[in-house]
């Protein structure tokens, strides 16, 4: 068995208005044990002050320490993340070191002005969750608009795709997981 265990790093706070229904939904779809971990400190050298953003790769670094053997590791973290050539990213992730990073900072409806609504905000996070979880598993962008493994330019974009992977997509999943 190559893969054990979904290792879920948060950072600064623990996200316990979604660590149930969320843990649920990763195990139902990777068929994976979720360990959660208690809350970390964002790593003060990702911070560019400059941009008043997280350097996102950083993290995939930074998750190493929490990772076992046959572990992929997801961060969480409440703040604005970016990459050097983007204005900002929802999460990053590399199929080499198997570690992800996800941010809320632009899933809330507060961010675009609305009232915040919890399941909207959960749906959200379990559709960049399971996406970046799927770049671990060394799948690319889907053209499926539906597919969770579409790409999201924007909230709309995210808004419109489910939580789930496309038949194409799950069954690269199934082989890469070995799940029948
Ligand atoms: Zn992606
Ligand atoms: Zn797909």
């Amino acid at each position: 068995m190559r893969y054990k265990s979904i290792v879920v790093q948060p950072y600064d706070k623990d996200f316990s208005e979604i660590k149930l229904p969320l843990r649920e939904r990763l195990e139902s779809i990777f068929y994976l044990p979720i360990v959660w971990k208690m809350p970390k400190k964002m790593p003060t050298s990702a911070y560019n002050p400059e941009r008043n953003q997280f350097l996102g790769s950083y993290f995939l670094r930074d998750l190493l320490s929490e990772k076992g053997t046959g572990d992929i590791v997801l961060g969480i973290v409440p703040y604005d993340l970016y990459e050097p050539d983007l204005n900002f990213v929802f999460g990053v992730a590399s199929p080499y070191t198997k570690t992800a990073v996800i941010s809320t900072y632009r899933l809330h409806n507060s961010f675009y002005g609305l009232p915040e609504e919890y399941s909207v905000f959960l749906d959200r996070t379990t559709k960049e969750a399971v996406h970046e979880i799927g770049h671990t598993l060394g799948l690319g962008h889907c053209p499926n608009p539906e597919c969770v493994m579409h790409f999201s330019n924007s909230i709309y974009d995210t808004d419109r795709k489910s939580y789930y992977f496309c038949p194409v997509c799950y069954e690269k999943v199934k082989r890469e997981l070995g799940i029948k």
